[in-house]
């Protein structure tokens, strides 16, 4: 087994990043795949106990990059310390969780590195000849494409939030080891970082959910909607332009930069379907949608579907449920 793949784990204030064990979990069935080991990078600043943490998963090597330097993050820094140690390392491939912050430097990194870059990574398949395909969504997730890869040389590759499941990192007992490197230097200073929202709605928990889209059509359009959660019981969530638009907290927001959830029932209304809201709800037990469009994405996840005008169909079935309810 002489193939390398090298995880690169995303943490803050010394606390992995949820997705960092998602990257872990790809990582590995990508290791299985390919028959190659599989070792994790950890960057930051008095990280030492997390280390030991994230040796409990089935890699062969943690290597730790301690260094004050990398306390918060500067896209600069981590790309000189992981340029360096890639560089030496020669992996085959590279996975990184498909975050903010990753998206921050790994095309710098790639491009640094000379390596090949498949971003937001979805799933790993078979091709028709044995060969390993990756699929990622492409135009803003209207489509899926399958790519192989070309050639020799590293491939920097990152992972969708909820494309891989955290629960699937297979545990284990990893060496740590800390890595050499030059003091990294950056051309900016962190002020301060200050976390914004305050107390936040976790909707990891819910057992049900109406979640609202663009489709609804404004703030002021929420009603029926409300209506639906409250009679059900439900936890209100929304896609990420309800969001953007103001009409509802971003700790309501479900997909890759949301939460992700796992209700009984998922009730979702006025949304498209796009991937990155997919991503954060397609653990649903159970799946309704509500859409004019009878070609939207949504219905292909969906156990029931209804197609139609959601103003239509709210007010009637708000009131049927509560004739079942006896209320
Ligand atoms: P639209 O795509 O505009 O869909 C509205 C739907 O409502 C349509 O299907 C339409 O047919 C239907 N509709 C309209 N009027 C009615 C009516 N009267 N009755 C019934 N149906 C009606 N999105 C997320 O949700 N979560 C994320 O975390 C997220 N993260 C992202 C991260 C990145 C890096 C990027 C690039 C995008 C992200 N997005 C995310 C955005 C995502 O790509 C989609 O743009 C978004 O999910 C679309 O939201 P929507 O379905 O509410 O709106």
């Amino acid at each position: 087994m002489s193939k390398k793949v090298i995880v690169v784990l995303q943490q803050r204030e010394g606390k992995l990043h949820r997705m960092s064990r998602e990257a872990i979990a790809a990582g590995q069935q990508l290791a299985a795949k390919v028959d190659a080991s599989v070792e994790a990078i950890l960057l930051g600043s008095g990280i030492q106990e997390l280390a030991k943490e994230v040796a409990g998963f089935g890699l062969t090597t943690v290597h730790v990059a301690d260094h004050e330097g990398l306390g918060e993050y500067t896209p600069d820094a981590y790309v000189e310390v992981l340029e360096a140690t890639l560089a030496a390392a020669t992996p085959d491939f590279v996975v990184f969780p498909h975050t903010y912050q990753s998206v921050d430097y790994f095309p710098r990194l790639a491009q640094a590195l000379d390596a090949g870059l498949l971003p937001e990574v979805t799933a790993l398949v078979d091709g028709e000849g044995g060969e390993l395909n990756f699929q990622r969504p492409v135009l803003g997730g209207k489509l899926v494409a399958t790519v192989r890869v070309k050639g020799e040389g590293t491939v920097l590759l990152s992972v969708q939030s909820g494309a891989f499941s955290a629960d699937e990192a297979q545990p284990g007992q990893a060496a740590v080891e800390s890595l050499a490197f030059d003091a990294p230097s950056t051309s900016r200073e962190i002020l301060g970082v200050e976390a914004i929202g305050g107390d936040t709605i976790d909707l990891s928990k819910a057992d049900v959910i109406v979640a609202v889209g663009r489709g609804v059509g404004g703030e002021d359009k929420l009603e029926a909607s409300q209506q639906l959660a409250q009679i059900l019981g439900a936890d209100i969530g929304a896609s990420r332009p309800v969001i953007d638009a103001g009409w509802l907290p971003r700790d309501r927001q479900i997909g890759s930069s949301g939460q992700t959830v796992a209700p009984k029932l998922y009730i979702a209304i006025g949304i498209s379907g796009a991937i990155q809201h997919l991503v954060g709800m397609k653990g649903a037990t159970t799946v309704v949608a509500i859409n004019k469009d009878p070609n939207a994405p949504i219905f292909t996840v969906s156990d029931y579907g209804v197609v139609g005008d959601l103003h239509e169909i709210l007010p009637p079935l708000v009131e049927a449920v509560r004739e079942a309810k006896g209320e």
